[in-house]
């Protein structure tokens, strides 16, 4: 694809004038998309006259608001790269990520300004700080789209500047920015969201955070590029996500496992209509097969799907097709057009291997990233001189190409010689009546020897759930090298928004 982001998403976008783009999922307030196409020109054309030069980094800090895609596409049309901030940054983090990627622009809300503020202080080199609704001191929305200075005509090359650079989860070691082009995100969006065709009859719930690069494109980018309504809610709450499904009727659901989680078992479900559901498709972290089979059959809808990818690969290699048949329980999908990819043996990364055997998955396509910025150490250690990204991830594919994904290589207990994969015992976990949630990770018992260790949330009607009934549990379900030797409880499990357990902050609890 060889158009800037934001013609690739808004270039039809003047032709559907009235019909809903973004409703607020809480108040109700809605733009159009000939108002989402205007703004984001008016903004591009206030930022060029604000100073903003092609190849500037804008820091975009928000949850999840209407004017979010807005500001996201404005700044792409005046040159800019945006890095996007986690809302809940504190001013040290966000500090870190202006610094890391030399930003000289940020976009906040007034809720956040103060954290934004201090974080501009303690990096230096920010020009000047805009407000999306109103702060005294800061030119707002309504100030730059009040602009009446002409739309820049910034040339942008496709293959070679960067739309948008995001930062990695963090979930395995620091941050690191992804430099993503214009074409890698375009050619991802052509390449996996046809899988899941939506129409201006479709309303997409945008629950997961646009700062992500799964809601930045599954939420963002691909609604709007079809002609959907995008309803946005500012954070996940179960009451406010089920009772925005049944208010705004909406089709279609891109979530994270906590969520398949909740629409599985919290009784709250119960108490919503949620008939105008059509598909729930799920990404970002492991998903039991059991899980999503329970969560589909209690709502009455076909399979939840999955998606694979990660933040460096724009963000996407697998999917499964919304009209696939009988795709098999537990794969996150078949590779995409124009991609590759090849399993490896995490003994020997040259060693291919073959159907059904596990190894690292490997991928090659013009979605892979750029690089990450300023770290060409870490960028040559994931992607090689071929152009074949290292995932860091185990799987294997079956005989007609379905992928699984078992966990992170990282992940995996090593105990006695065999490989375990949390993320399996978990789900056994949840299958338990008594669990609530868990987590799993490799600790040392007393002989030094790796061994899976359980962190487990009882439900309220489990208090005397004890941890030789959980080891009992899970020792009669599987192999002998795979069972849980130590189990600590937990009141909660620690979780990035995408659901992602941080088994860090696990590891310092045991
Ligand atoms: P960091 O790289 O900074 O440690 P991260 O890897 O968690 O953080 P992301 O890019 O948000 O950052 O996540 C990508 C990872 O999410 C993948 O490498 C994979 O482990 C996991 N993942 C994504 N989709 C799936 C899926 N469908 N099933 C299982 N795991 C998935
Ligand atoms: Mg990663």
């Amino acid at each position: 694809v060889e158009e800037p982001i934001h013609e690739a998403v808004l270039g039809g976008a003047a032709e559907r004038g009235d019909a809903p783009a973004l409703v607020d999922g809480v108040d109700g307030t809605t733009l159009t998309y000939a108002q989402v196409d205007g703004f984001h020109r008016r903004l591009a054309a206030a930022f060029a006259e604000a100073g903003l030069r092609k190849g500037d980094v804008l820091a975009l800090h928000s949850p999840n608001t209407i004017a979010f895609p807005v500001v996201f596409y404005g700044a792409t049309r005046a040159g800019a790269s945006v890095t996007t901030v986690h809302p809940l940054a504190t001013a040290e983090e966000f500090a870190k990520q202006l610094r890391d990627s030399s930003a000289r622009w940020i976009v906040t809300v007034s809720p956040l300004l103060e954290t934004a503020r201090q974080a501009a202080g303690l990096a230096g080199g920010v020009r000047e700080i805009f407000v999306c609704d109103q702060a005294a001191g800061h030119r707002s929305m309504a100030d730059l789209l009040g602009s009446t200075a002409p739309e820049p005509q910034v040339d942008i090359d496709p293959a070679e500047d960067v739309a948008a650079l995001p930062y990695s989860s963090g979930t395995t070691g620091v941050p690191k920015g992804v430099m993503l082009t214009h074409r890698s995100i375009a050619t991802n969006l052509a390449q996996l969201f046809p899988a899941m065709p939506m129409g201006p009859d479709d309303r997409i719930l945008a629950v997961l955070p646009f700062f992500h690069i799964y809601g930045l494109t599954a939420l963002m980018n691909a609604p709007l590029r079809q002609g959907a309504t995008v309803v946005v809610l500012p954070r996940f709450d179960l009451d406010t996500f089920l009772g925005a499904v049944q208010e705004h009727r909406i089709t279609g659901l891109y979530v994270a496992p906590p969520i398949v989680l909740a629409l599985a078992k919290h009784p709250a479900v119960a108490e919503y209509d949620l008939s105008s559901l059509k598909y729930i498709l799920c990404s970002a972290a492991p998903l039991d097969a059991a899980l999503a089979a329970a969560c589909s059959a209690r709502l009455g809808l076909p399979p939840v799907g999955q998606a694979y990818g990660m933040t460096e690969l724009s963000p996407g290699t697998h999917v499964v097709p919304l009209d696939a048949e009988n795709p098999p329980p537990g794969t996150v999908g078949k590779l995409v057009a124009g991609t590759e990819m090849r399993i490896v043996s995490l003994d020997d990364p040259d060693k291919d291997l073959g159907v059904g055997e596990h190894g690292e998955i490997v991928v090659r396509g013009p979605q892979v990233m750029k690089g990450y910025l300023g770290r060409p150490d870490a960028t040559a250690a994931m992607i090689d001189p071929d152009g074949w990204l290292h995932t860091g991830d185990v799987g294997h594919v079956d005989e007609d190409g379905w992928l699984f994904v078992v966990d992170r290589v990282k992940e995996l207990i090593k105990y006695k010689g065999f490989q375990v994969a949390p993320a399996e015992l978990e789900a056994l976990l949840l299958t338990h009546p008594g669990i609530a949630d868990a987590a799993v990770i490799g600790s040392y018992n007393e002989d030094n020897n790796e061994v899976p260790h359980a962190f487990v949330v009882r439900q309220p009607s489990a208090a005397d759930l004890s941890a030789n009934e959980v080891m009992l549990y899970v020792a009669e379900r599987v192999a002998p090298y795979k069972r849980v030797r130590i189990v600590t409880f937990i009141d909660a499990v620690p979780r990035a928004v995408s659901g992602k357990i941080l088994r860090r902050e696990l590891r310092g609890l045991s």
